[in-house]
């Protein structure tokens, strides 16, 4: 059962995005009838109310926001191939409007890290403080993957190449539409392709079920290798998540599921010369 805090996030965030859409007013169940007085006089006519629509695309214009990216920035510092290639796709992402959080952006959060790691780890989307900063995990479920990277499997976080299902953040931190997963879909598609990585760790529902084409929940999909196009699959929870239920048992869960990616990987250097 949801907790009531994240529903009114939630719920927040989707009126945030309507409303962006140009969605201004909501029917309202027409009440129920008085019983009718006994004078005659007659019945005021009902209030009209608009629908809940928002005007088609094409009568409205979209108005990203368009500033300079810090994960493109951050790209420069690398001398590879791969590099090069991301640096165009993050070029391509930062003009980015094929759906409308492109317009309560702060900012694109392309990604971050090595793009000549064997590890990518995705998650859902920018929160907060990846929108402000242009960098994913970079808040406080970024500290505890930054731990989990360091001290579960003891690699260095500036090793691993850190992106997101999203690009950009969904008001009110709601969950991601299906739509705006599809108008990501090729950019991440893309990264891994430039990247190809050997080993993929999803943080969370979103990615779990994207990279593992399932709708099973992440309490199943963790635990398990998937393969896609050739590459390791491994899921586990959301740090997010984690930090929620910090338990024994969440926190067991998590080792376990990122041990498999160090099985695979090993202990060494994870990053291509
Ligand atoms: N949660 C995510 O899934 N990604 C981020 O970048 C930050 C928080």
């Amino acid at each position: 059962m949801p907790k009531k805090s994240d529903l009114a996030r939630q719920l927040k965030g989707h009126l945030e995005l309507l409303q962006t859409a140009g969605v201004t007013q909501f029917p309202r169940k027409p009440r129920a009838k008085a019983a009718p007085a006994a004078a005659t006089k007659a019945a005021p006519p009902p209030a009209i109310v608009q629908p809940a629509v928002a005007k088609p695309a094409a009568q409205r214009q979209i108005k990203p926001v368009i500033v300079a990216s810090a994960g493109l920035a951050e790209l420069k510092q690398y001398e590879s191939e791969r590099a090069r290639k991301l640096e165009e796709m993050a070029e391509q992402v930062r003009v980015c409007a094929r759906c409308l959080l492109c317009e309560t952006r702060t900012q694109t959060v392309f990604g971050t890290g090595n793009p000549d790691s064997m590890l990518m780890i995705i998650g859902e989307a920018p929160g907060g403080d990846e929108d402000a900063k242009g960098i994913p995990f970079v808040g406080r479920a970024g500290v505890l993957l930054t731990d989990i990277i360091q001290k579960g499997m003891g690699y260095r976080r500036e090793d691993v190449y850190i992106a997101n299902v999203l690009k950009c953040r969904p008001p009110g931190n709601r969950n991601p539409e299906p739509a705006e997963i599809e108008a990501c879909r090729n950019y991440l598609l893309k990264q891994i392709e430039i990247i190809d990585p050997k080993v993929i760790l999803a943080v969370g529902r979103f990615p779990a079920q994207w990279l593992t084409k399932s709708n099973a929940p992440i309490g199943e999909l963790r635990g398990k290798v998937f393969e896609n196009d050739g590459r390791k699959v491994i899921a586990t929870y959301h740090p997010a998540y984690v930090l929620r239920n910090y338990t024994v048992d969440t926190r067991k869960k998590v080792h376990e599921d990122v041990l498999k990616v160090v099985a695979i990987l090993g202990k060494g250097n994870i990053v291509r010369s």
